[in-house]
């Protein structure tokens, strides 16, 4: 079970490294679950002197696919290695939605981040329009199997996110049955180890998601921002992976 906190534009070094801090306190040593923080890229660093050497990961919230250019903005896997992430968020439906980032682009992210050695969260997911038309599957398969083309066999540092969009940041999330009916569908297109739940995930809502059977963790925005909440969420799942 992982449970991955994307920190979206919030948070610079010193909240950062305060957050940190403190959610090392509040974990009070082995959490019994897989634990992330996705911060900016400016507080990667700050991120990581905190956690280094404990049991929370440090991932960006993107990678390039190239290893230096003129790409202004972007921020490559040597980069993050050498500020001592171990992974990224590639695909984010708001890198889609406000950043022109395709289903090409999410895939060519998440292939050279894995040759680097990096750990990858790519996520997927239809909005309520797709939803509406009945075309949810159909949107999974494309962006999913644009992911497998690059990245044909699957390696453990790979998890997909099934985030549908409209329950990203809007208070709504996927029933457990839906989730579960889209995670399933997921692992039957690309048998990747872990598929991660995403969208409004709370301390009220983490257990009836992450008990069902597809979902083996969760990527939490909103929630996550707050050190309480998201050591909630973290227990609630370590608490399940143990039983
Ligand atoms: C996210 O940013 O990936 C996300 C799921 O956000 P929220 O939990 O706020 O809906």
């Amino acid at each position: 079970m992982l449970i991955a906190g994307n920190w979206k534009m919030f948070k610079g070094p010193g909240e950062t490294a305060s957050f940190c801090a403190a959610l090392l306190e509040e974990l009070d040593g082995e959490p019994g679950v897989d634990i992330v923080v996705a911060p900016a890229f400016v507080s990667l660093h700050a991120a990581v002197a905190e956690l280094e050497g404990g049991p929370v990961r440090v991932y960006a919230q993107s990678v390039h696919w190239e290893e230096e250019g003129a790409f202004t903005g972007e921020v490559s896997r040597s980069m993050l290695i050498a500020s001592g992430a171990t992974g990224a968020i590639v695909g984010h439906s708001e890198r889609r939605q406000y950043f022109c980032e395709t289903d090409e682009t999410t895939a060519l992210r998440a292939a050279a981040a894995l040759e680097g050695g990096l750990s990858v969260i790519a996520c997927v997911g239809e909005t309520l329009d797709e939803r509406e038309a009945g075309e949810t599957e159909a949107v999974l398969r494309r962006q999913v199997e644009a992911i497998a083309a690059a990245v044909p066999e699957p390696p453990a540092g790979l998890a997909v996110a099934y985030e549908p969009v409209w329950a990203i940041g809007t208070g709504v999330t996927a029933t457990p049955e839906t989730a579960q009916e889209a995670h399933a569908f997921v692992r039957g297109l690309y048998p990747v180890e872990l598929v991660l739940y995403g969208g409004s995930v709370k301390p009220e809502n983490a257990e009836e998601l992450l008990t069902k059977p597809d979902v083996d963790g969760a990527l939490v925005g909103g929630a996550s921002l707050d050190v309480v909440s998201f050591t909630e969420i973290c227990r609630t799942a370590a608490r399940l992976s143990r039983s």
